[in-house]
């Protein structure tokens, strides 16, 4: 986008497993101009229009560094050391720079729809980024922000839960993760012809 003019955060089409550019490496943000602050409202928009807790840009078909947090709305989770980092997050070409201790939960992902997979991954985590303003902030988030945080930050690597699950998940989820991407790819196709 070239112009200034702000148009209504756009609901985005959120994309699933077997879309090549979930694969694809972020590249960092290196002018935050009203193109990637319309981006961070659409993935905003999106994120709170399917109740996820965070989403990143290759969700919604974007390669740069930015995803969005929000934990608020998760109210069955207890009470988070991270309660005092301001929400909605929108993190541009964030960073994690420190990690303590381990944490095994189960985590969804709004590209494998309808599969939870037990992760383990740091209990706490310091991050860095840019926020919309261009100001680099600092946090330090526990529970289910510090999961976020990690679970974005391997969306803007490319990486996502089914690489990080143990062997016997991988085995019984093998089925489900072939049908999804099959389906995926016909419907690519399809788009493409
Ligand atoms: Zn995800």
């Amino acid at each position: 986008m070239k112009t200034a003019e702000r148009r209504t955060p756009v609901i985005r089409e959120v994309v699933v497993f077997g879309t090549p550019v979930l694969r694809e490496k972020s590249t960092p943000v290196t002018k935050i101009d009203a193109g990637i602050r319309q981006l961070a409202e659409d993935m905003l928009a999106t994120m709170w229009s399917r109740n996820g807790v965070g989403l990143a840009a290759q969700q919604v078909g974007e390669t740069v560094a930015v995803c969005v947090i929000d934990t608020t709305r998760k109210l069955d989770e207890p009470d988070q050391d991270g309660d005092d980092v301001p929400m909605p997050l929108v993190m541009i070409n964030p960073e994690i720079t420190g990690t303590t201790g381990k944490d095994t939960c189960e985590e969804g992902c709004l590209s494998l729809p309808e599969i939870y997979i037990s992760i383990s991954r740091a209990a706490e985590v310091k991050a860095t980024f840019l926020d919309l303003d261009g100001k680099k902030q600092t946090i330090r988030a526990t529970g289910l922000l510090s999961r976020a945080i990690q679970h974005e930050l391997d969306h803007l690597n490319g990486i996502l839960l089914v690489d990080r699950m143990s062997a016997i998940k991988r085995i019984s989820l093998s089925g489900k993760l072939k049908k999804m991407k099959k389906t995926t790819e016909d419907r690519l196709a399809d788009t493409a012809r």
